[in-house]
């Protein structure tokens, strides 16, 4: 895309490519029956069919799961060169077809086009990259078995095939259930990876909601479960599993990747324009949905009240609204549902007596499941309670010397995926990254970004069991325990 990238071929290329209705459907060898298709509805315009969907039931998972240990039988035997050679072809092709896979992403998630470009760059990435360290790492491995693979839709497409390809050439079957919120992305890729050479009996497909999701864990033939979502569903599937034993005797590995109460820290050296750009990226961008992005700016109570008029002005700068438009910050959050929550928490917060302060939605919006972007100012940490998976930011001012117990603070959350820290002073730096628990810490920087390969992404307590997606551990958790692999000497 970068070669030929311009803005009105892009535009022309949307606009023809995604007009055919995509159809997804279970994909499971030897299942015939139809199943009733449901709409999927474009959040930024409620109005807009974007396909058809038909969930997967029970008897359906039943059926898939005796399928898939059959499949990971003769899938198992491919030599790993073959499998790693169906990822690069799979990443050949979805290069091949960017403009579709980005038109469906930005109309069934509602994602910006800037957004959709990085999501597909991000599924290529996972794609050459387990390619390569599976060559490198897994030629004598085992793989574990069948292995469950359930993800969000804030990353419909990259979220989704980094989890199904690791687990796929590192020998598994997979099944693949996507979030209910968007089947037709993950369907496509499914699709595109049948094309690529892996066995529609290696990778089978069931889209559904969560009764599905808990089937799949249920079922006897599985060895494994590849998770990213909530914490609370996270901790069912944990309990489930922790009731049995694979084929070989051992637990049941659970991968999980889930959610965040993400801070930055903020003192009074800190680049206040630098500050206000990477805040503004990671709290808004997504209209917030990433796992990485910012809940809860901390600032020390000498520059709060200046770096809050900057930030203010700045959020009055956002651009919210049709998505198609390749200047919009803002897109709609992902269902009426999540925007009743987190409209919910802004009046509670309101309430209990905090200072709210809101940008106003253009008209156009109101087709959608918007959410204006909010600045919360809340008295301490302990206010955040529950994740709020949307544009808004908490704001807590702290004092110099009580840094330490801020960081305590935030360490007590439970959670820790990402944390920032934005200041010139290098002994501040070294004494915060030291006692801070968190799997990605970025330093005057936006709290935004997992690079496969290069950031490898993933959390720690509440946020996650690791290891991390896009880092040179990951495969290694998907073969058995004791089997050859070649790890790297330096972890990331
Ligand atoms: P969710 O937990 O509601 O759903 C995630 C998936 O789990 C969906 O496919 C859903 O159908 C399925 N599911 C629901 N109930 C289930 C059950 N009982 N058993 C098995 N599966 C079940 O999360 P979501 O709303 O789709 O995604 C947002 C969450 O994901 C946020 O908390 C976010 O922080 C987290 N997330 C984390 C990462 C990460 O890398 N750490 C990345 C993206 C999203």
């Amino acid at each position: 895309l970068s070669n030929e990238f311009s803005l009105a071929a892009l535009s022309d290329k949307l606009e023809q490519s995604g007009r055919e209705m995509p159809v997804a459907g279970p994909m499971v060898p030897g299942l015939g029956v139809e199943r009733k298709r449901m709409p999927v509805r474009n959040p930024a315009d409620l109005q807009e069919i974007v396909g058809y969907c038909a969930f997967a039931v029970e008897r359906d998972v039943r059926h898939a799961a005796r399928e898939a240990a059959k499949g990971e039988a003769k899938w198992a035997e491919v030599p790993v060169e073959e499998r790693a050679a169906c990822l690069e072809r799979a990443a050949d092709m979805m290069e091949a077809d960017m403009e579709r896979l980005m038109g469906l992403t930005m109309r069934e998630a509602g994602k910006s086009a800037a957004n959709a470009i990085a999501e597909v760059r991000e599924a290529v990435d996972f794609l050459r990259y387990y390619a390569v360290q599976a060559r490198e790492m897994l030629a004598e491995a085992e793989p574990l078995g069948p292995i469950v693979c359930i993800s969000p839709w804030n990353f419909p497409l990259a979220i989704f095939v980094g989890q199904a390809v690791a687990a796929l050439v590192a020998g598994n079957s997979v099944l693949a259930k996507p979030a209910e919120e968007t089947p037709l992305i993950a369907a496509e890729a499914v699709r595109l990876l049948h094309r690529a050479g892996i066995p529609e009996s290696a990778l089978l497909f069931l889209p559904g909601a969560g009764d599905v999701g808990a089937a799949l864990v249920a079922a006897p033939e599985i060895e494994g479960v590849m998770f990213t979502g909530s914490t609370e569903v996270a901790k069912l599937i944990e309990k489930e599993l922790a009731t049995r034993l694979s084929r070989h005797g051992a637990p049941i590995p659970l991968i999980a990747e889930t959610g965040g109460q993400n801070a930055m820290i903020v003192d009074s050296s800190a680049l206040a324009e630098q500050v206000v750009s990477d805040v503004i990226g990671s709290a808004f961008d997504s209209a917030g949905q990433r796992c990485s992005a910012l809940r809860v700016l901390c600032l020390q109570e000498e520059i709060a009240d200046r770096q809050l008029a900057m930030l203010r002005g700045a959020l009055n700068e956002l651009c919210i609204g049709n998505t198609e438009m390749l200047h919009t910050d803002v897109g709609p959050v992902i269902t009426q549902e999540a925007r009743e929550m987190i409209e919910g928490h802004v009046a509670r917060m309101e309430e209990a007596g905090c200072k709210v302060e809101r940008v106003a939605l253009p008209p156009e919006t109101e087709r959608g499941t918007f959410v204006a972007p909010t600045i919360i100012e809340i008295a301490s940490i302990d206010w955040l309670g529950r994740e709020v998976f949307g544009p808004v930011l908490h704001v807590v001012r702290y004092k110099r010397r009580d840094l330490m117990k801020l960081i305590d603070a935030i360490n007590d959350t439970g959670y820790g995926l990402t944390f920032g820290l934005h200041t010139r002073l290098d002994e501040t730096i070294r004494q915060v990254t030291d006692r801070i628990e968190v799997g990605n810490v970025y330093v005057n920087r936006n709290t935004i970004g997992a690079i496969v390969g290069v950031q490898p992404f993933g959390g720690c307590g509440l946020s996650g069991t690791g290891p991390k997606a896009g880092g040179p551990l990951y495969l290694g958790r998907l073969v058995r325990t004791g089997a050859k692999v070649a790890l790297p000497d330096a972890p990331v």
